[in-house]
């Protein structure tokens, strides 16, 4: 493992010394997963690389801390430069996403959900939400969440693909689904949707039936913060999302709201769901925040997009379809069906898996086959951008996938392959000795 990475994944070299010998078995795990990371193609759309000043906060002493509360109002001494950290990283969120009032303690963006419909909600309330197998995600009310439990979630979906320009949320059904259902809230967002979800479009629906509107930005939350997607803040009441998708930080959780809601949403998250929160998390955020802040980080999110516009341009020449017809965010879902009736989702995920390149099935609006085989495949490119990769690297990807899935029984042509794959990870190393910001001196001005 590099030296300037070792440094950064814990509280430094000297740990990592003493982990090799003590305890090799964990230590040797971690390097296979360090060099899983950096030696094969990292396509899967909800991840990517956290700087390594991000690795090394959550890896710092502040784990040691317990917190329970909010700055200046503690269960626990001792908390003075916690309540410092905790309350820069909610003024550079408030700032860069231009929110009332912010709480970033959600261990993750379930638990952020779960918040919001614990402040919001009485149990049995009703929620309108998109249903998981158009794209929605499991706190949307699926059945085996505890939110398809505790709440009467109603789910409405996409447009079928005959539609002009594919499958797109359908704001008809939603329409008649809220005047109908009566809903006390529009969940809005998704976790496999190829578009820009408008929020002013649910905004006006919600205000039609006199809903909350509450929206899961967990995927492009980045890409908002880069301004190259619309904002839900301050037309949704309530904005949850991730660190660690698009935006890049650590993994965890946090809601922006207006100022009406806040004391709602701060109680709901602790003492409500939560009990002390992870500092070393919400440091890292904060972190993480000001990264995004600044203008390589807008280039960062227009190149995001570029990318998965190529990608998905590729895969079209190559004869698949996309889901939707096309992208204008940071994914491409791979309709598999008319590239080859006989692939499913599973066999392509496993076949990609075996020439080093990562993504994962996903089932496609309507999708003929069962959840764990589908007949999709859901492809990102926010982590593949954060190592530098550009327009000509999403053509070779997206010409490599095919191939690979043309040739998947062929093992001569897929050791070929696995061997380009492992050229291109070669050039691209997310963490590369000395810098910093991982594949962000490539955005420099
Ligand atoms: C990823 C995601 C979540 C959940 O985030 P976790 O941190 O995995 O709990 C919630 N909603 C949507 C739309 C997501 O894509």
């Amino acid at each position: 493992m590099s030296d300037f990475i070792r440094n950064s994944v814990a509280i430094g070299s000297k740990a990592l010394d003493y982990l090799e010998n003590e305890d090799s078995e964990i230590y040797g795990y971690l390097c296979d997963e360090f060099n899983r990371q950096r030696s094969t193609l990292q396509l899967i759309a909800s991840e990517n690389f956290a700087s390594p000043a991000v690795l090394a906060m959550t890896g710092s002493v502040l784990t040691n801390k317990y917190a329970e509360g909010y700055p200046q109002k503690r269960y626990y001494g001792g908390n003075q430069f916690i309540d410092e950290i905790e309350d820069i990283a909610r003024e550079r969120a408030k700032v860069l996403f231009s929110t009332d009032h912010v709480n970033v303690q959600p261990h993750s963006g379930s638990s952020a959900n779960l918040a919001v419909y614990q402040a919001l909600l009485n149990p049995g309330d009703t929620v309108l939400a998109m249903r998981l197998d158009q794209g929605g995600h499991l706190t949307h009310g699926a059945a085996a969440s505890v939110t398809g439990k505790m709440y009467n979630f109603q789910q409405y979906g996409l447009t079928p693909r005959s539609t002009d320009g594919g499958e797109r949320i359908d704001f008809d059904y939603l329409r008649d689904l809220a005047k109908t259902s009566k809903p006390k809230l529009i969940v809005a967002g998704a976790t496999a949707y190829p578009r820009e979800i408008d929020p002013t479009v649910f905004r006006a629906i919600a205000d039609e039936v006199g809903a909350l509107l509450m929206f899961d930005s967990a995927h492009p939350m980045g890409l908002i913060a880069a301004g190259v997607h619309v904002s839900p803040v301050g037309i949704a009441d309530v904005v949850t999302f991730t660190t660690h998708k698009t935006l890049r930080g650590p993994r965890g959780g946090a809601i922006l709201c207006k100022h009406e809601f806040a004391k709602k949403i701060d109680s709901a998250v602790f003492p409500g769901l939560q009990g002390g929160p992870l500092e070393h998390v919400v440091a890292a955020k904060a972190i993480a925040f000001k990264e995004a802040s600044t203008e390589n980080f807008v280039r960062y999110g227009r190149q995001i997009k570029e990318n998965s516009s190529i990608l998905g341009e590729t895969l079209i020449k190559e004869g698949f379809r996309l889901v939707s017809n096309g992208t204008d965010n940071h994914l491409v879902l791979v309709d598999l069906r008319d590239f080859d009736a006989d692939l499913d989702g599973k066999i392509a995920q496993e076949s990609l898996d075996s020439v080093g390149i990562t993504c994962n099935r996903n089932q496609i609006p309507d999708d003929p086959r069962k959840p764990l085989v589908t007949s999709g495949l859901r492809l990102g490119t926010a982590a593949m951008t954060t190592s530098g990769m550009k327009g000509s690297q999403m053509s070779q990807v997206g010409s490599l996938i095919a191939r690979t899935l043309r040739n998947r029984n062929d093992e001569n042509e897929l050791k070929l392959i696995k061997d380009e794959v492992n050229d291109l990870c070669s050039k691209f190393d997310p963490y590369p000795e000395g810098e910093m910001w991982p594949g962000m001196a490539n955005f420099e001005a």
